[in-house]
């Protein structure tokens, strides 16, 4: 390899996002499948927590825990097995399942060299999107998870991912998974790491998230090069919760409805962000051949 070319690395990465990006809001889902109403138990149990100063997910989470502490029975409480359960039963959207090898297909035809890795990536419950049917999708799969006591039910938060703190999953998708464990340093996802050594660079990198969570992931990738792309419900961009708050550093590249349907327009902008990362690689690999 010429010393002036920058170096190869035959891998892109498309990381998403999981609630109200390939699947409905799984907490409230969950919280409802409990016999709850979503609503009131956010107003009631979550709010007045979040205004004493709690952050929002913690909140929810002791809620939950809170609620299976008051029920007497063990059928009733809430447990491994029940969020297994709804992780199973969860619908993702429509078009989702079929999404991953549309993209895997795109850049076969035009780069058959170069290997696909799709990630999960939430602040919500891990246990739900491990069990859901898109899960065995992804090659790594991270969210927040529940200790559970010997009957299963849940007792504490034992890994909680904030949404800046997303970002650091990032890195490490980048960095490679393998060299925290290694060096044995949580901290270095963040060393300064050779370009010849990544695993995958950000300028190779989608991210896909429809909300304020997803934020700091947008702007990581801005600066470094990567594809944002910024989902919506409904049918009104200008409706879209981030953008009343993101500054320029943090705009996504495209903001379309979450429909993931062939021809859809998020569809065409995933397959355009692929194919522009592919032909990125193409032009690397001439001048490795050089
Ligand atoms: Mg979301």
């Amino acid at each position: 390899m010429a010393n002036a070319t920058k170096p190869l690395a035959n891998r892109l990465a498309v990381v998403f996002d999981f609630d109200d990006t390939l699947a409905p809001d799984s907490i409230d889902g969950f919280v409802a499948s409990c016999g709850l109403d979503p609503d009131a138990f956010q107003r009631e149990r979550v709010q007045p927590r979040v205004a004493d100063g709690w952050n929002k997910m913690l909140a929810t989470f002791y809620a939950l825990v809170e609620e299976s502490q008051r029920r007497d029975h063990h059928r009733d409480k809430i447990t491994r097995e029940r969020l297994v359960a709804y992780g199973r039963e969860l619908a993702p959207f429509e078009g989702v399942p079929a999404m991953f090898e549309r993209l895997r297909r795109r850049v076969r035809e035009l780069t058959p060299e170069v290997e696909v890795e799709f990630y999960l990536l939430s602040s919500g419950i891990a246990e739900i999107a491990r069990h859901n049917r898109v899960a065995g999708e992804f090659k790594v799969l991270w969210g927040c998870e529940f200790h559970y006591h010997d009957d299963g039910t849940i007792a504490f938060v034992k890994q909680f991912i904030s949404h800046t703190e997303k970002t650091r999953y990032l890195y490490q998708i980048a960095t490679g998974l393998d060299r925290e464990e290694e060096s044995g340093r949580p901290q270095a996802v963040y060393d300064e790491v050779p370009p010849e050594e990544l695993h995958v660079p950000l300028t190779q990198v989608v991210y896909v998230g429809d909300g304020s969570s997803d934020v700091p992931c947008f702007a990581v990738l801005n600066a470094g090069g990567g594809v944002a792309l910024g989902l919506y419900k409904g049918d009104k961009a200008q409706n879209w919760e981030p953008a009343k708050q993101v500054s320029a550093g943090e705009r996504v590249a495209n903001l379309a409805p979450v429909d993931f349907r062939e021809g859809s327009e998020l569809m065409r902008s995933l397959i355009l962000a692929v194919e522009k990362i592919c032909k990125q690689i193409a032009l690397r690999q001439l001048s490795v051949d050089e």
